[in-house]
């Protein structure tokens, strides 16, 4: 008989509207929060779901701001703030990516207003009380209860529009969120549940997906992984394969999605050399060893796999595995810089990982 651990689990604190077609269910989502001075946010992209977003809610949109970017640059949320205050708005509500998300968050936080998010990818930030956001060049990160988004409407049909290469490099993005979560050093049976469930999900999705990416069932059993991923990412700590992919990107300007679609194979590979029976999900779902499993998956769905295709060097590769080690982290298993340089240096040529 397995013992269970001592734990804590935090709950699950947002509501979760799920369907094709549920955003038809965005006006009285609005008045449910007891608002009605919406400020509708996406990027320049999807500007037109936004205004077709707008237009379904009616009177309780009050303007809309489409400039959301990538990191959430702080001069990007002052300009929204500016647009939130002068249509006198009570709530947000962000249609898009993590990009999108993010600059919600960044308003609800400094203003208290209620967020109604609807998401397009499958990053997974919609059920987290994580914030990142850039000044003068530097990512910073935080948590805070006012972060975390009130409700959120996952429709399907608003990923039918996701491009393949995107979809495929999110889905893995999720998978991330619940492969760390699997191990985390505050896991817990609930969303060890979860992230074993959404790692079956993903892997039977994302290669239909792929086949047609307008298969609506697939599509919504993706979303249902990345959900629930995105549960695991709130809800545990996070351990080497994010500390990479932050230290890659925030150093370096490496691409969100890519970067975590190139390095996963590798930081759970690494991992699973340490703990294979917490990493069995992965290796169940995908064949072989948890790592090389994931490689080959990410293989074949025409994944990035090598870092050198971001454009980092050699020399980078030695700096990162510097700054990745400079302050000490809960992982599974203990790596010093070289073990980590080595690990850069596998995920930038393309090479299979060892486990
Ligand atoms: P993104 O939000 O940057 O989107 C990338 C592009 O794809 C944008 O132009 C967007 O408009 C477009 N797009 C999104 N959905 C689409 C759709 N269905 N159809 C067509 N185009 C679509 O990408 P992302 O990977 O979702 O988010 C990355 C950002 O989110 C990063 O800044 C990352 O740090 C952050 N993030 C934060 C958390 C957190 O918990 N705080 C979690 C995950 C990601």
């Amino acid at each position: 008989m397995t013992p269970i651990r001592p734990f804590v689990f935090p709950g699950l604190r947002s509501r979760v509207i799920f369907g094709a077609g549920s955003i038809g269910q965005a006006a009285a989502e609005v008045e449910r929060l007891g608002r009605s001075r919406a400020l509708v946010l996406s990027t320049p992209n999807q500007e037109a779901d936004a205004g077709a977003l707008a237009a379904r809610l009616g009177p309780l949109a009050a303007a809309s701001f489409c400039e959301a970017a990538m990191h959430t640059p702080v001069e990007v949320t002052e300009r929204a703030l500016a647009v939130f205050d002068a249509a006198k708005a009570d709530c947000v509500v962000a249609l898009g990516g993590g990009s999108t998300i993010g600059l919600g968050k960044a308003i609800a936080t400094r203003t208290g207003a209620d967020q109604l998010v609807i998401p397009t990818t499958y990053a997974g930030s919609e059920m987290t009380d994580i914030l990142g956001e850039t000044a003068g060049g530097e990512k910073i990160t935080r948590r805070d209860p006012s972060i975390l988004p009130e409700t959120v409407i996952y429709d399907v049909d608003l990923t039918l529009t996701l491009p393949v290469a995107m979809t495929v490099t999110s889905g893995l993005n999720a998978l991330a969120h619940a492969a760390e979560a699997l191990y985390a050093v505050d896991r817990n049976p609930v969303i060890s549940l979860m992230s074993a469930e959404a790692v079956r999900a993903l892997a039977e999705a994302l290669p239909t997906v792929l086949r047609d990416p307008s298969d609506v069932e697939a599509r919504g059993r993706a979303q249902y992984g990345a959900w629930l991923c995105g549960i695991a990412l709130g809800g545990s700590a996070m351990a080497l394969h994010h500390k990479l992919c932050h230290t890659l990107g925030g150093s370096f300007g490496t691409p969100h999605a890519e970067t975590h679609a190139i390095l996963l194979p590798h930081t759970v590979g690494f991992n699973a050399a340490a703990v294979p029976g917490l990493l069995a999900p992965i290796a169940d779902a995908f064949g072989d060893t948890a790592g090389r499993g994931l490689f080959g998956f990410a293989q074949a769905l025409g994944a990035p796999t090598r870092l050198a295709d971001l454009g980092l060097s050699e020399a980078d590769l030695d700096r990162a595995a510097e700054l990745a080690t400079e302050r000490p982290y809960t992982n599974p298993r203990p790596f010093d810089r070289q073990q980590i340089r080595s690990l850069l240096q596998d995920a930038w040529a393309g090479r299979s990982p060892p486990h």
